[in-house]
């Protein structure tokens, strides 16, 4: 169990994720810094760490080269571009800087699809496996060349939680431009550095104030608590220290300054893949009594939904809300939402022939449902 930051870096494996801010300045790598960083990563590495880094820095590097303004997020043509450009020049920074040390970067470019499909998610994990038992350093972003609006994490903080997820590392750290989460805007007086969560509940969600400081990532507090969230679940640790000083690591160990989040409950390998999901298709509204069955452990049936929006298939990912919005759990639907619009609140006894055909035994079942 990690109970401090110190713990975080005496894991098996590590995922350490790296915002743009960090790593380039006015258009340009800032190599002092990353050298340094992989002095850290390689002092790691000796001590029996295997290192798997996820890198922004793609759109900055790239928009900085074909001269787009709004730092190439301007647009998703604009990012999609920006991204195209400047992730060659990223990836061979990397490559350069980690063989100087005498390691083997290797690229991995994941779309969120790759990740929320289960047999592309294995073959992902699979990769990363074998990368780390070939001694390899992965260094993986998102694809944003491809990514689209709607498909895509859009920051790497939660890639960087999913990735973790898949390569089944035990702890994630976060280098960002602040160096931890504050119990209010960092910016207002009085504001203190909260040093460990025990879970990432609506009260913790709600000291994080929206937006990166320095508008070059995407990332900011809010998809950092997610991360932490999607970590924490999968039984993995995660903590957020500054990455803004040489030597980040060693320095965050140093002073002992940073945010940790303690892992919560590891689901089975399926489950936390499950519960890691960001896209469902579709939200089924459940009344009270529901709610708490859900809680309870049973599987969502056709009565107790209230409400449904979206468009989903059989097999689909489905979000559970409360009657108040509060999301309590997802899971793969049993039906076509055609179907579910046809049986909701009704018993089981009146569902057959409303669907033509006998009922499944849920809505969402215990087995493809994981509480949030
Ligand atoms: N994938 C983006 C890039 O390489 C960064 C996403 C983020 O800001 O977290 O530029």
């Amino acid at each position: 169990m990690v109970a401090d930051l110190s713990q975080i870096v005496q894991s098996r494996r590590l995922v350490v994720k790296v915002g743009s801010s960090l790593l380039v300045e006015g258009g340009k790598p800032r190599d002092a810094w990353l050298e340094s960083l992989v002095q850290d990563l390689t002092k790691l590495r000796e001590s029996g760490v295997e290192i798997i880094v996820v890198s922004s820095g793609a759109i900055a590097l790239g928009a900085a080269r074909l001269g787009l303004d709004k730092g190439g997020r301007g647009s998703l043509a604009d990012a999609q571009a920006a991204a195209s450009v400047g992730q060659i020049g990223l990836a061979g920074l990397w490559s350069e800087k980690l063989g100087a040390q005498g390691l083997t970067a290797a690229q991995m470019l994941l779309t969120l699809e790759d990740l929320e499909d289960r047999r592309r998610y294995l073959n992902a994990s699979a990769t990363l496996a074998r990368l780390l038992e070939a001694g390899a350093v992965p260094v993986v972003n998102e694809n944003d060349s491809v990514a689209t609006d709607e498909i895509r994490f859009g920051d790497n903080d939660r890639l960087a939680a999913r990735v973790a997820q898949a390569a089944g590392a035990d702890a994630v750290l976060l280098l960002s431009d602040v160096d931890g989460l504050y119990d209010r805007d960092p910016r207002e007086e009085g504001a203190k550095l909260i040093e460990r969560v025990d879970g990432v509940t609506r009260e913790v969600m709600a000291m994080a104030s929206d937006g990166s400081s320095s508008g070059m990532g995407s990332g900011g507090m809010v998809s950092k608590l997610q991360a932490a969230q999607m970590a924490g679940r999968a039984g993995i640790a995660l903590a957020i220290i500054s990455g803004t000083r040489e030597w980040p690591i060693d320095n965050a160990l140093a002073t002992g300054r940073g945010t940790l989040f303690l892992p919560h409950r590891s689901d089975g390998a399926r489950k936390a893949w499950l519960g890691g999901r960001v896209a469902p298709k579709g939200t089924l509204r459940v009344d009270k009594g529901c709610a708490e069955a859900l809680k309870g452990g049973a599987s969502l049936l056709a009565a107790g939904v209230v409400g449904i929006s979206g468009n989903f298939q059989r097999g689909d990912l489905v979000s559970i809300v409360a009657m108040n919005g509060e999301v309590l759990a997802q899971g793969l639907a049993e039906y076509d939402v055609g179907d579910v619009q046809a049986i909701a609140g009704k018993r089981e006894g009146d569902q057959a022939e409303r669907l033509g055909y006998a009922p499944r035994s849920a809505v969402v079942h215990r087995d493809h449902l994981v509480l949030l």
